[in-house]
């Protein structure tokens, strides 16, 4: 039995940002996560580092501000994950926002980011030609060009973590279910089991937090103290890697698509190149399975090869040339507004709850905020504890790198996977693979190193790999 200060239950980006600034300010501090660190929403973002151009629709511009100052924060602090691009949003001739509108909303997105954002341009159709020569080029009018960031989602969240771990009062465990909370004599009690192991443990927190994201209803209504009602409007969204071979893009572009009746349909999907592949996506739909197995499904990729085709005509792109997908859960809060059940329009600002004075609940918000949305309650504990709190601790730049990186990715030496074993926490081969490698499939293996088979070239690692993680040869087949 293990006795801590603080738990913070949920090892996405929220938890991480909480985690860290709590370590930062010298509370004690364990984060806790079913699988591995970054394994459900947090890596299966559309990878952008925004303000969020679209809710200025909504009129949400305070969070739209935030967002702006958070991404421009994250883009100086993470220069290695993270980076500047610049967002075509073409206007065609029956779009539903005319250029003179695009152009103020641009404008606005400018304004709110207090300048700092690189200055938008418009564009005539003839120089958005040029730039897009693959565009379908029937009743293009021009674009809108704003500034936004492109990331590595899941890699952001292990750094955040890795960095709090530099603080002696911080302890991080993946793959530890916390299976019941109870209280006892004031204190909660966290029955945890390690999933790999199997062994059970129990630790007791003065305070507890909840950072489940999409998971916090199904969990919290199993903990029958907490009488917990549901707040989540949870909304599906998937996404395709395709190679940059089959669609050769320079910069990301802003995709409106129309719905069978020729109408837009009020979303918008987003073309993203990273380096040698491009990310497509994404959908909002209504999602009730089992959030810890979600994947697109097969209406959801055809909308999507549906509007790529619209956009970019003479590629043809078909499922073949799809490289990997992948879906994950918004936990968008319900706001309770005229919107309903409208995923689109519901708010994408964090709300915190307080089922007990001990207890904390966080849900919603975005990727980008994140740091934001834990400081309400590491200033309250700070206070609690007597210890003065310091916002700006938050935004110190990041201790410790990834070996691999997303932009200028490169083969693993032995090297690098000892390092990596040795300081990035992974438990698992998929963990290695995906996280910390950036490996999404033995698709994407292949367009990067030709000719190295990725079975064979693990396999010769296995009696290394076996040193720090459990891996058999099948798991190397059957991995990814
Ligand atoms: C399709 C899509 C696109 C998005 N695009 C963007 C974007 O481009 N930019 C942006 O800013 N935001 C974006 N978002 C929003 C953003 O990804 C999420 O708001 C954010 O990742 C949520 O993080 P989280 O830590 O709350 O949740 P999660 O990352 O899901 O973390 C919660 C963790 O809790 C763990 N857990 C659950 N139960 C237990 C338990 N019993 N014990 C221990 N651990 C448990 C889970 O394993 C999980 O890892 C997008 C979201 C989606 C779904």
């Amino acid at each position: 039995m293990k006795k801590v200060k603080t738990v913070v239950i949920g090892g996405g980006i929220v938890g991480a940002g909480i985690f860290r600034d709590l370590a930062l300010h010298g509370v004690e501090t364990i984060l806790i996560e079913k699988k591995d660190f970054s394994s459900q929403t947090s890596e299966r973002s559309s990878k952008m580092l925004h303000g969020g151009i679209r809710y200025l629709e909504n009129m949400d511009f305070a969070l739209v501000f935030e967002a702006l100052h958070e991404k421009n924060l994250w883009l100086k602090l993470t220069p290695h994950l993270a980076r500047e691009v610049p967002f075509y949003l073409p206007v065609f001739k029956d779009a539903k926002r005319p250029l003179w509108m695009i152009h103020i909303g641009m404008y606005l997105y400018d304004f709110l980011s207090s300048f700092k954002n690189s200055p938008f341009q418009m564009k005539n159709a003839s120089e958005v030609e040029a730039a897009l020569p693959d565009l379908k080029k029937v009743g293009l009018n021009g674009a809108g060009v704003y500034y936004d960031g492109v990331m590595d989602d899941a890699k952001i969240t292990l750094e955040v973590i890795y960095d709090a771990l530099k603080e002696n009062c911080a302890c991080a465990m993946n793959y530890t279910e916390v299976l019941t909370v109870k209280k006892l004599n004031g204190k909660n009690i966290l029955k945890c089991i390690n999933t790999i192991t199997k062994e059970i443990f129990e630790i007791i927190a003065d305070q507890v937090i909840y950072a489940l994201g999409p998971f916090t209803d199904r969990f919290l209504q199993t903990i029958s103290m907490y009488h917990w009602e549901p707040i989540l409007l949870p909304s599906k969204g998937s996404h395709l890697w395709i190679s940059a071979i089959d669609l050769p893009l320079q910069s990301p572009i802003v995709m409106t698509p129309k719905n069978e009746k020729g109408k837009n349909d009020d979303r918008v999907i987003f073309v993203i190149p990273h380096g040698d592949q491009v990310l497509v996506g994404t959908t909002e739909v209504a999602f009730e399975g089992d959030y810890f197995d979600v994947r697109p499904s097969a209406s959801e990729i055809q909308y999507l090869l549906d509007a790529l085709n619209d956009y970019f005509p003479n590629l043809k792109l078909g499922e073949d040339k799809i490289l990997s997908s992948f879906a994950g859960i918004r936990p968008l809060v319900r706001d309770g507004s005229a919107n309903g059940s409208d995923r689109g329009k519901t708010s994408r600002e964090h709300k915190i709850y307080q089922p007990m004075s001990d207890t904390y609940v966080i849900a919603g918000g975005k990727y980008t905020t994140f740091r934001i949305m834990g400081q309400d309650i590491t200033r309250d504990i700070c206070h609690k504890y007597g210890l003065p709190y310091n916002e700006q601790k938050s935004a110190l730049p990041l201790r410790q790198v990834s070996t691999i990186l997303p932009f200028e990715w490169t083969l693993p030496t032995r090297d690098d996977l000892i390092r990596i074993c040795e300081t990035e926490k992974p438990k698992t081969f998929e963990d290695l693979i995906r996280r910390r490698l950036s490996i999404s499939s033995k698709k994407v293996w292949s367009q990067r190193v030709p000719g190295k088979d990725f079975n064979q070239f693990f396999l010769e690692h296995l009696l290394l790999l076996n040193k720090y993680i459990t891996v058999t040869e099948e798991d190397i087949i059957n991995c990814i």
